[in-house]
């Protein structure tokens, strides 16, 4: 382990290359993602740092690197055990001593661990809040020497939140008992000012360094889908994308059942997450899915916090969730290894009436004054708004939500759902017209469907028994498609035209503003499809950070993919570690394209460092040489195409 002192200035002029050599060494990677260097650097000058990065952008590099660096110990405070334990099995598999201490210890093993610590044995020491003021831990601390104290997740400090956690209080207090003050990093996804000061005040970060990279995925795609019927939608999607990684996330536990019910109805193998399971399964459902064992979950926001499981494909929003903070996180854990994957969410209006039942709910914090209680509420309803708006927008998504975090990009992505469509303005004066008229006529007593079905002319038993079909306004719109009637319904109720009531079988009322249509004072114009542009998948796209360099499209095959895949899923089962963490899609990709065959080929590859060379190295040649010598004589073999 290299030796190194944190303390001395002159040092970080040769540390961008010696982080370098740590970085490819240990985890593979030729270069540092935007910001990672610089918190890197201050961190090694001994200045606190402040890492504000989205999901994915590679947080934990930022202190395991400098980490490795110093001459002492670093210790990384993290809320979730789930997540230390996956990252110091990512460790000990690069190489590199570390253990966590938790409370999923023994007593015997947490003892020994604190033991081996004490001798050194561990260079990067995971530990939950609540042991760091434990009497056997204080005396651990006090008498090593600590270099660093790595804060993830801090934004867990702040009340303002919705993670808030008290043990993360404790932190402060814990930093100030040691006989010498080590170096403080935070990291966090969460970027408000108002958490920000927080994360600075809290945990008395001395002048930190402070790091914001951009909130732009380029890997991520966005789509928002209005499906009358979500299923229909999502069925002949899983299908098509049977050996993929995804989440489907839905806004209650409720939801889940059914989606999983359904699911697995139509022969999916899925698996699910709430927190109304108790916590075993909770913990084996999860574990089937990061160990590749069922690669649909289906689960609500309580899944996923801390979770790195790089290979997840495509994440659908079955709901529109409460607001984009949220959406972006959720969406975020898609992609992490830098490989292309797909967020989609399902809009339908009823998921604004179940938000705002959810706000109100969880708006009943007793340690609130009505004043702020009411300030908040207001805050979450805007933030509803916003999160509709994204569903409704005829502009680049990828846009909306940058400038939603106060960002700007090129106003045109070409990797969403709506720069991939066509666009006309079209009248609805006529079809709004109908629709607030019939709602009026049947004095708001009806839901969407009824509505809808009274101005198409439908002659469903509803219609007949609510004697719909004598309305004055019924099959006026006998023209429209359902959906196209449908997307003028949300236009109406986003407007405050109509309204939606916050019931089991939500009823349609008037708005604020029906009277304008009534009176046919309104025009009404709304952006339409003018024809719908399937996104096309496009093959790996490389996660590049360098604005000029062009992404490269690799030639992967598919076949040897399948089997260096198979081949991980065995080393994983064996070593008892989920398979991205032998090696991730990404550099099963690169190899797949690249086809290595020498020790200084395959080192060439993303994710391959010295040390999983060592251990794995052979075992991937040797699949890779046999494939090509297959391929090879083949290719010879004029009457043999196909190589699998
Ligand atoms: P975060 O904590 O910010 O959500 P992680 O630290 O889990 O993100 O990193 C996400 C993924 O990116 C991991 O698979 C990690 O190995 C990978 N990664 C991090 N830094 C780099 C880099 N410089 N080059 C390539 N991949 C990287
Ligand atoms: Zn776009």
């Amino acid at each position: 382990m290299m030796k190194e002192t944190n303390y001395d200035p002159s040092f970080t002029d040769g540390a961008d290359t010696k982080a370098k050599e740590v970085l490819k060494r240990y985890f593979g990677y030729d270069d540092f993602r935007t910001g990672q260097s610089s918190i890197i650097n201050s961190l090694l000058a001994g200045e606190d740092a402040l890492g504000i990065m989205p999901t994915g952008a590679g947080k934990s590099i930022c202190y395991q690197v400098p980490a490795l660096m110093m001459s002492g110990v670093t210790l990384v405070i993290s809320p979730l055990i789930s997540l230390m334990i996956d990252q110091v099995k990512a460790l000990n598999q690069a190489g590199i001593h570390a253990a966590y201490l938790n409370s999923s210890l023994t007593v015997g093993q947490y003892y020994k661990a604190l033991d081996y610590a004490r001798q050194m044995v561990y260079k990067i020491i995971y530990v939950a809040p609540e042991r760091l003021l434990t009497e056997e831990f204080q005396s651990f601390a006090r008498s090593t020497e600590i270099s660093m104290v790595a804060i993830d997740e801090a934004h867990c400090v702040s009340q303002w939140g919705q993670d808030f956690r008290p043990s993360y209080l404790k932190i402060t207090e814990f930093i100030d008992s040691l006989p010498k003050r080590p170096i403080v990093a935070a990291f966090t996804a969460t970027a408000t000012d108002l958490v920000k000061n927080d994360i600075i005040k809290i945990l008395h970060l001395h002048n930190p360094h402070t790091v914001v990279t951009g909130f732009d995925r380029k890997n991520l795609s966005f789509e928002v889908r209005k499906e009358k019927d979500k299923f229909s939608f999502l069925i002949p999607y899983l299908r098509e994308h049977k050996d993929q990684n995804g989440i489907i996330y839905c806004s209650t536990r409720k939801t889940v059942e059914e989606v999983t019910d359904r699911l697995r109805q139509e022969g999916f193998a899925v698996t699910r997450y709430h927190a109304g399971l108790g916590d075993r399964e909770r913990n084996q459902n999860q574990d089937d899915f990061i160990y590749d064992k069922v690669n649909l979950m289906v689960a609500t926001n309580a899944f996923g916090m801390g979770i790195d499981k790089s290979n997840v494909n495509f994440v659908i929003h079955y709901n529109m969730p409460k607001n984009l903070e949220s959406y972006y996180q959720e969406a975020g854990r898609a992609g992490r290894d830098g490989s292309n994957a797909e967020c989609i969410l399902l809009y339908a209006p009823k998921d604004v009436v179940t938000n705002q039942y959810l706000i109100d709910l969880g708006n009943d914090n007793e340690e609130l004054d009505d004043f702020s209680r009411r300030k908040v509420r207001e805050n979450e309803y805007e933030k509803l708004k916003q999160m509709t708006f994204y569903c409704f927008t005829n502009d680049c998504l990828r846009e909306y939500i940058l400038r939603y975090f106060g960002e700007y990009g090129q106003g045109y992505c070409g990797n969403c759902s709506n720069c991939l469509t066509n666009f006309e303005e079209v009248d609805v004066t006529a079809i709004s017209e109908a629709l607030v008229k019939t709602v009026s006529e049947s004095r708001e007593r009806y839901g969407i469907n009824v509505i809808i079905d009274t101005i198409r002319g439908g002659k469903n038993s509803k219609i007949m028994q609510f004697r719909m079909n004598e309305a004055s306004t019924y099959a006026s719109m006998s023209k429209e498609s359902d959906k196209t009637v449908r997307l003028v319904v949300n236009h109406l109720l986003l407007t405050e035209y109509l309204i939606l009531t916050n019931d089991n079988y939500p009823i349609l009322k008037l708005g604020p503003n029906a009277h304008y249509l009534l009176n046919k004072e309104r025009t009404i114009m709304m952006k339409m499809m003018k024809e719908e542009k399937k996104i096309k998948p496009k093959k790996v796209v490389e996660y590049t950070d360098k604005k000029s360099a062009a992404p490269a499209v690799l030639d992967v095959n598919e076949a040897l993919f399948a089997e260096l895949k198979s081949l991980r899923a065995k080393l994983a089962t064996i070593q008892k570690v989920p398979a991205y963490i032998i090696f991730n899609d990404k550099t099963l990709t690169e190899m797949a394209a690249y086809l290595p065959v020498t020790e200084e080929e395959m080192l060439e590859i993303n994710g391959v460092g010295a040390m999983k060379f060592e251990k794995y190295g052979q075992d991937f040649i040797d699949v890779i040489k046999e494939f090509k010598d297959a391929a090879d004589n083949s290719s010879t073999d004029s009457n043999n195409q196909n190589i699998d």
